[in-house]
């Protein structure tokens, strides 16, 4: 018997109580028992963002949250600066480019993250960029930007909107929507909020929900200003996922429950535990500024990546993620992002030693999986 484990930084594995909430019978969307939930999900996704803003909930995977940000915020020939650091970031370059907007793009190595200066020059040379988009957590190099240190850099030297990709970010490193001053911030369900696929998450400050007024791009499904409209009476403007939002309910109250200090600093301890397993095994990490939901590590240079991934899926039940693009083959992700605890951490550091011992890479066994225990017995 092999049981299918899921170490993959979206879609991240799903609490039972979850899954049993979703099992229910359907309910109608336009009635009070519906809007009760909704109005409890909109509560707690202020409470997931530290927000007092409205954090909308659409019906689509993550990407259509950032597209609903970019159709209902700005117009044609308007300025945006893009940092394009892994897949995410790329996206965030390509997606603006399509509504003909004027795009900046601030190349990062992948495996780095943006510095202050690298945006301080971004604006100088763009005095009248009207929206800066940064990937929090970029998932494809599991690399995290310092947004509350950039977003200060941002609102001290211009009026350009700060906008975040929080898709990995969200519900495993510290983010302060109203403290940090951002202005948007996007995340979805399959990631920190521990349910399938289908639902994203945007908080909107007043600056933002300005801007939408003067927007002229088209837009119908994703115009913001109607689901902001129907947000005020606990509504949405279309069917929504019912199924899905039922789940976030059920997933938001363990959230809160944990506290989302904690749910913070025990991503870090997982992160941290990982870093060190993967080390003691003489592997070395991706990153140089490492993310709280995914840990990219290299493939060691004897390792073929297609007999290890597979050794790791039949043998063993394990999905990790590969490395994309140019690093495809050379690296591989692990995530710990959402509903791990620490023995989901010894367990995957021990499928690694297993699958690597049998693809031919030598260690002293046992190694890794004592350092995981360690870190988290030392540190609490
Ligand atoms: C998963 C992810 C996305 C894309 O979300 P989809 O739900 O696949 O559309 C965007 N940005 C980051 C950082 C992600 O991890």
């Amino acid at each position: 018997m092999i049981k299918k484990r899921l170490f993959t930084p979206g879609p991240t594995p799903i609490p039972e109580s979850v899954m049993l909430r979703m099992a229910e019978p359907i309910i109608h969307h336009r009635n009070p028992e519906f809007r009760e939930i909704f109005k409890r999900v909109s509560e707690n996704l202020k409470y997931l963002f530290q927000t007092k803003q409205p954090v909308l909930t659409l019906t689509c995977s993550g990407t259509g949250g950032i597209e609903s940000t970019f159709v209902s915020l700005f117009s044609p020939g308007d300025t945006i600066i893009s940092v394009n650091g892994g897949k995410f970031g790329e996206r965030w370059v390509k997606m603006p480019k399509v509504f003909d907007y004027n795009v900046f793009e601030i190349k990062n190595k992948w495996g780095t993250a943006p510095t202050e200066n690298e945006i301080l020059n971004a604006l100088k040379q763009n005095p009248n960029a009207k929206g800066v988009y940064l990937t929090h957590s970029e998932t494809s190099t599991g690399t995290a930007t310092d947004i509350k240190l950039i977003s200060k850099v941002i609102r001290e030297n211009s009026n350009a909107l700060v906008c975040v990709d929080g898709i990995t970010a969200i519900g495993a490193h510290e983010f302060r929507f109203d403290d940090w001053g951002i202005d948007v911030c996007v995340t979805g369900s399959q990631k920190g909020l521990m349910i399938p696929p289908g639902l994203a998450f945007v908080c909107l400050s007043q600056r933002a929900i300005s801007a939408m007024e003067k927007s002229t791009t088209p837009k119908f499904y994703f115009d913001l200003r109607k689901a902001l409209k129907s947000f005020a009476d606990d509504d949405t403007p279309f069917t929504p996922a019912i199924t899905l939002i039922v789940g976030v309910d059920a997933a938001l109250q363990i959230i809160k429950d944990e506290g989302i200090e904690n749910i913070w600093h025990q991503h870090e301890r997982k992160a941290n535990a990982i870093r060190a397993g993967v080390t003691a095994l003489g592997m070395k990490l991706f990153s140089n500024s490492p993310s709280f939901a995914v840990t990219p590590v290299w493939l060691p240079e004897n390792v073929d990546w297609k007999k290890f991934n597979s050794t790791l899926k039949k043998t063993y039940g394990i999905t990790v993620a590969g490395g994309q693009d140019e690093f495809t083959g050379k690296i591989f992700r692990i995530s710990h992002l959402g509903y791990y605890d620490e023995f989901d951490m010894v367990t995957i550091i021990a499928a690694l030693e297993m699958s690597l011992n049998e693809v031919g890479y030598s260690f002293t066994s046992g190694v890794g999986v004592q350092a995981v225990m360690n870190y988290f017995q030392n540190n609490k």
